[in-house]
């Protein structure tokens, strides 16, 4: 059932004009509460992003020769900065909506977690990362959706 936005009356739920006094009824939204906060497209962008700059910087650690393990799945410096980028990205491609950004942002701090998870095989590092790339990729979320809302001239609070 949907109500009319003019006159209040009750129309069937596949109604496209008001029974009562012909208001056109607004279309369903067909998405639902949780496929509305998530973009598929927002994620596979930060999916892909976080693995290259991660290559890259393992790359770099190994061509100049830094005497320092990066390891990146085990020292938290390089997944924080990382994540910050991928956060950046994920939250700038999912639009103007602050939680959409957030959410896409964690559901991908979640997948690498899982990731250094099972690669260490240690449920220390899970929790580990969960916490360091959840905060990051929550920071890093929410400036990638202010950026777009800068670059699409939209107000902060909009
Ligand atoms: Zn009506």
């Amino acid at each position: 059932m949907v109500y009319c936005s003019k006159c209040g009356k009750e129309n069937e739920g596949n109604a496209s004009y008001c029974q009562n006094c012909g208001t056109r009824i607004k279309p369903k939204e067909n998405k639902s509460g949780i496929s509305k906060l998530i973009n598929w497209k927002a994620i596979i962008i930060g999916i892909v992003t976080y693995f290259v700059v991660a290559l890259v910087l393992e790359l770099f650690v190994y061509i100049y020769g830094i005497n320092y393990t990066f390891n990146i799945g085990y020292t938290p410096l390089p997944y924080i900065f990382i994540m910050s980028i991928t956060g950046i990205f994920t939250g700038f491609f999912s639009g103007k909506e602050y939680l959409n950004g957030v959410i896409n942002s964690m559901i991908i701090a979640v997948f690498y977690s899982i990731i250094y998870g099972l690669l260490s095989g240690f449920l220390y590092y899970l929790f580990l990362s969960l916490i360091l790339l959840g905060v990051f990729g929550l920071i890093g979320g929410l400036i990638g959706v202010i950026i777009y809302r800068k670059y699409n001239n939209y107000n902060l609070t909009d």
